[in-house]
């Protein structure tokens, strides 16, 4: 038996079910393949430094499966559509009899996959389809009504019981049986996505220096509960780019906190709040699955498309640039154009503030980010939008809005994180930053040529709250 393993954002050999079982059947050789898709991925706001990040990883899984006889094949194909007779028809040339993946479960990808599916049923190739992308399958955890769940905490619960003694990995796999197929080269530039303002040297690609920064972060998992929220200190595990394109599993992620608190989590409060974080990732793609319309742009919380949101471009334009005059909220701004990715608080700032300070639809924010993220994903960026935007599952209450002073104050006492992206504040004495008059006061004192505020925030809250009480 021949098998097809066709990789999309699984980009690692380590610990993945569609490659781990196909070489576990196979007994004349597994071919892999990736698609390149330009057309499908601008329509899904694929930013260039991801689709970058993707293509460097898809060049390392080539060099790793060749290793083990295993050649990765590409097909470049605009879209998802011609993807059924382009996979099945590669799969018959090589006779393959199976084909092997990892679920995507966002609504064009689930549909692609049951085209290929019934495309290759057609020609007699067996299709075999895994959970591989999170934890706990999206469908598995259910209300006793049979319901997914709506709200984070019994979800959680559910999901502790369920992952308990969970957590053996899958084998690499060994060498396959060789073929006579040559692997296609991957290419370094893909039609319509720039990657002339990348800096790739930030994202290293590749599964080892994935395990690598796993490795490091295990050091100081103690401390995640505490560092977590500071943005100038390296205490989260900068992992998103790689758990987004697969080059790490969550189930390693998971094995290592588990390790850190000797099995159990109740006994490290670090290692416990980072599981947190991998559930909250689960419970996400669980959303998007039980409620698809949050990935057709609609909100969770039907009720609240009724909100007249400020469609004001100016006001839009001076927040993607870092230009608000909030330093906070211009520093996280300011690190996702420089690097293509920013702190969780900082995301949650910056959002909070476009939805309510603003009172600027959402959705903007959401697609901006999704053009720029290296860890765009559309589950956990559409559950942290909705999130700040009081739209979505279990968000914040609409009154509980974030002050971005008393957020600087607090996260950033010393302005560390603020002057290293907004260096033209870095004469400003740490106490003005976190507050209105003082900040202007030093401005016009040190001379600084510093954006004025977008908005009055105390008067865009109070706007913010006007709308939302009226709906
Ligand atoms: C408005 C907004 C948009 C976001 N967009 C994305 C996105 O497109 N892609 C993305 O991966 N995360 C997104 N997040 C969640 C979170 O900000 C990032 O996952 C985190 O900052 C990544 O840094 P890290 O790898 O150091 O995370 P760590 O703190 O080390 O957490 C470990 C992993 O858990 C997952 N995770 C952590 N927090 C969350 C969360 N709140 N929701 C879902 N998964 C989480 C990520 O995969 C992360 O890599 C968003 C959050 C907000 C508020």
């Amino acid at each position: 038996m021949r098998a097809m393993v066709w990789f999309r954002r699984d980009l690692r050999i380590a610990d993945n079910a569609a490659l781990f079982h196909a070489c576990q059947s196979a007994d004349d050789g597994v071919v892999g393949v990736f698609a390149i898709c330009p057309e499908q991925w601008s329509q899904h706001d694929d930013a260039p430094a991801k689709v970058q990040f993707w293509i460097q990883n898809v060049a390392c899984l080539s060099q790793s499966l060749g290793k083990i006889n295993i050649p990765l094949l590409i097909v470049p194909t605009p879209r998802f559509d011609e993807l059924p007779s382009e996979i099945t028809s590669l799969a018959a040339k090589h006779e393959c009899d199976a084909l092997y993946f990892n679920r995507e479960y966002e609504v064009n990808e689930s549909e692609r996959d049951d085209a290929v599916a019934k495309a290759a049923d057609k020609l007699g190739i067996t299709t075999h389809r895994f959970h591989d992308r999170v934890i706990v399958p999206p469908d598995s955890i259910e209300t006793q009504e049979g319901k997914f769940y709506t709200v984070f905490t019994p979800y959680r619960r559910v999901w502790d019981e369920r992952v308990a003694g969970e957590t053996e990995l899958l084998a690499s796999p060994k060498k396959q049986s060789k073929t006579d197929i040559p692997s296609d080269s991957v290419p370094t530039q893909i039609d319509g996505f720039d990657f002339s303002d990348c800096d790739s040297d930030l994202w290293p690609p590749g599964e080892d220096e994935a395990k690598r920064r796993l490795k490091a972060f295990e050091d100081h998992m103690g401390q995640y509960d505490e560092q977590r929220d500071i943005p100038s200190v390296a205490g989260t595990s900068r992992l998103s780019p790689y758990l987004a394109a697969g080059v790490i599993s969550p189930r390693q992620c998971l094995a290592t906190a588990l390790n850190v608190c000797g099995g159990n989590l109740e006994k490290n409060d670090g290692a416990k709040t980072w599981v947190s974080e991998l559930t909250w990732r689960d419970f996400y793609t669980a959303v998007l699955v039980g409620f698809p319309r949050v990935s057709k742009h609609r909100p969770f919380k039907l009720k609240t498309d009724a909100i007249r949101w400020r469609d004001d471009e100016s006001d839009f334009n001076a927040w993607c640039a870092g230009q608000t005059g909030y330093p906070i909220v211009d520093a996280g701004m300011r690190q996702l154009n420089q690097t293509g990715w920013m702190h969780n608080r900082l995301r949650m700032v910056v959002a909070m503030f476009l939805t309510k300070h603003l009172l600027i639809d959402w959705r903007w924010g959401e697609r901006h980010f999704m053009n720029l993220l290296i860890d765009g994903d559309l589950a956990a960026n559409n559950g942290g939008w909705q999130w700040s935007a009081s739209t979505g599952t279990d968000s914040v209450p609409y009154f509980r809005i974030f002050n971005p002073f008393s957020q600087s104050k607090r996260f950033d006492p010393d302005g560390d994180y603020i002057k290293e992206f907004c260096p033209e504040l870095k004469d400003v004495p740490a106490s003005a930053l976190h507050d209105q008059k003082k900040l202007r006061k030093a401005l016009k004192d040190i001379d600084i040529d510093y954006p004025d505020f977008v908005v009055d925030y105390s008067k865009g809250r109070q706007r913010a709250l006007d709308e939302f009480k009226r709906i």
